[in-house]
């Protein structure tokens, strides 16, 4: 490894170790503070696929809700950053939406 960046990565790998055992802490709307952990991958992927991966539509380009999950538009993905705040589909939500893709065919 070249001297000149692997102390960067060391504290890199260093970092996601503190994140991946001990985590941080976040406090939410409600005041409820919670422990986030996690850990990092990397994809590679093409378009729809990469999509695919993250939850999304295969092609969001022209959707108006770009989430397949929270059902998220634009505009909320830019300014909502909860869970609760948005409207997670369920299997009522998507039988709709079965329904109505199978009439307009
Ligand atoms: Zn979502």
């Amino acid at each position: 490894m070249i001297p000149a960046i692997s102390w960067q990565i060391v504290a890199v790998t260093d970092e996601m170790r503190y994140f991946c055992s001990k985590g941080f802490e976040v406090v939410t709307p409600n005041n409820e503070s919670i422990n986030i952990k996690g850990s990092l991958a990397a994809i590679l992927a093409d378009t729809p696929a990469g999509h695919q991966v993250m939850g999304m539509k295969e092609e969001v380009g022209f959707a108006f809700r770009k989430c397949s999950h929270c059902l998220a538009t634009v505009e909320e993905i830019k300014t909502k950053t909860w869970e609760e705040d948005f409207t997670l589909r369920d299997t009522a939500t998507h039988e709709e939406h079965c329904k109505e893709l199978t009439e307009k065919l």
